[in-house]
């Protein structure tokens, strides 16, 4: 068999094989295992069957030689004259080519490509067509699975609340989701092309920024909370958290970065609504509660001296309730000062021995029940804020007993080193959960669950003690375990001369 094949590889086949005898032909054509190779007549029926057509296609060639080839494609396809079609194509353009749905003999259906050249005998005449046929379902369910997860993540990305933006080389805006068009109040065609830094009027043109990005494109340096103060005629005042991460895949050479941005200025509002509300309640309360105690000493005394023992007793009690209300009131006036950064220190050296022992007897003297053990070392100096740092160690005092419900002990230990000393008050109460123990130095965070609602407290003493320490140049930490106990440790520099 003698044939010539149109088309540039076939045409080159068809060539190579003319000039060899006609089964070494028939060898080459049987061994790609891969691939159905068969030929039809005019009218598309079968007369050559090799083995990567058996292999791919489910028939012997005794059973398929002489059917058309038309069996080969779905009933919808048949229905819209595709076979007929296709080999017309091939008649008049010398090829047909095509990647359609196929369907084997078990009935299963199968993504396959389809290539159809005409065949010339001898004499060049059009004798039939020859068919070149590949499953390429393994590639069809790839692409398939690439076109799925890029849908996927793009329904998160639209999903996402926060802005969310591709910039590619030159900080050129790739791709973006809803919630940033629809916060910068630009549409796909207005940013389409364009650099981040000249969209909605330049106003995005910040030199910091610019300097992260260039790291992050030119380091892989990726950075977060970066705090960018917008104000365009279209958005209005604007405080964005700019976050932003190289995510370039390890082939792709392509540049690209993701720039998530947080729009915080309604929760900035708010906070500082709730911090001035705070400030402003809790200075105003100072002042009558301040009035009160004094009345109630005064009260307190005249009692005592007219005789009345049990009514003295109840002002006094009334004055423990006082001094209760007039620390919550100190400690929402402090943690306003802390976030308004003015808390002040009264700085001097001072012993930390005789804060230590001051504020242990204190908590002796109100805690008669509790037994806490001090175990100091020599005397050391620290220059800072006395009242301050006693407060802390009042403060981890009071935590000590108020989380440990029927325990007897608590102690206070010292030591220094290496220019610092460092205090722990151990007790053998609640303990508190790994996962929560960064997270307790927080401001007003509370620790819920074990009936620890019912403690009384704002969940701010460790914020204002850990800051209190912090801004002496120390550090504050906690180990603790569930049911077994908590130590809180703060460390302090000492004075240098370690010494008045
Ligand atoms: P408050 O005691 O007013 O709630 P704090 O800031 O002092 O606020 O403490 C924060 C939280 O940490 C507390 O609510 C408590 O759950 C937990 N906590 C603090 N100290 C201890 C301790 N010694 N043992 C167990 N839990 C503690």
């Amino acid at each position: 068999m003698l044939v010539r094949l149109a088309g540039s590889f076939f045409a080159e086949l068809s060539d190579f094989c003319n000039g060899m005898k006609n089964e070494n032909y028939l060898s080459i054509i049987n061994s790609i295992e891969d691939y159905a190779v068969f030929a039809t007549d005019l009218q598309g029926i079968i007369t050559t069957w090799n083995s990567g057509a058996a292999n791919v296609l489910g028939y012997e060639e005794a059973e398929i030689i002489g059917k058309n080839a038309s069996i080969f494609f779905t009933n919808e396809d048949k229905i819209k004259g595709k076979p007929e079609q296709e080999l017309a194509i091939a008649a008049s353009s010398g090829k047909a080519v095509d990647e359609r749905n196929h369907v084997k003999k078990d009935g299963s259906v199968f993504w396959g490509s389809g290539l159809v050249f005409p065949l010339y005998d001898a004499s060049s005449e059009h004798v039939g067509y020859t068919k070149v046929m590949r499953d390429l379902s393994e590639r069809k369910n790839a692409e398939q699975a690439v076109i799925e997860a890029r849908d996927y993540f793009k329904n998160i990305v639209d999903t996402v609340r926060e802005p969310l933006i591709v910039l590619s080389e030159n900080f050129i805006i790739d791709s973006a989701n809803k919630s940033f068009y629809d916060l910068f109040k630009v549409n796909k065609k207005d940013v389409a092309g364009i650099s981040i830094f000249n969209i909605d009027q330049g106003h995005w043109d910040d030199p910091r920024l610019k300097t992260l990005l260039d790291e992050t494109a030119d380091k892989g340096e990726s950075f977060n909370d970066f705090e960018l103060r917008y104000d365009s005629p279209k958005t209005g005042r604007r405080l964005l958290l700019c976050n932003a991460r190289r995510i370039s895949g390890a082939k792709s050479k392509r540049l690209l970065i993701l720039l998530a941005i947080e729009d915080v200025t309604d929760k900035r509002t708010l906070e500082q609504q709730r911090n001035d509300f705070i400030g402003i309640a809790s200075h105003e309360l100072k002042t009558p509660v301040t009035s009160i105690k004094a009345y109630c000493e005064i009260i307190q005394q005249q009692l005592l001296s007219a005789g009345h023992e049990k009514l003295a007793q109840m002002a006094g009690k009334m004055q423990v309730q006082i001094g209760k209300l007039n620390t919550l009131i100190g400690d929402l006036l402090d943690a306003t000062k802390i976030e308004v950064s003015k808390l002040q220190f009264k700085n001097e050296i001072f012993s930390f021995n005789q804060v230590i022992d001051e504020v242990v007897e204190a908590a002796r003297a109100a805690n008669p029940l509790i037994e806490i053990v001090k175990e100091t070392t020599s005397t050391v100096y620290i220059y800072g804020d006395q009242t301050r740092t006693g407060q802390v160690l009042h403060n981890l005092l009071n935590n000590a007993i108020k989380y440990s419900p029927g325990a007897r002990q608590v102690i206070v230990k010292t030591s220094s080193a290496d220019g610092f000393v460092t205090c722990c008050v151990q007790d053998f109460g609640l303990g508190i959960p790994k996962e929560n123990q960064e997270r307790i130095f927080e401001r007003f965070y509370r620790l819920t669950g074990d009936g620890r609602e019912t403690y009384p407290g704002l969940g701010l003493g460790l914020y204002i003690a850990s800051e209190i320490i912090n801004l002496q140049g120390g550090k504050m930490w906690v180990e603790s375990e569930p049911g077994k106990g908590s130590s809180f440790y703060f460390s302090l520099p000492l004075n240098n001369d370690n010494a008045l």
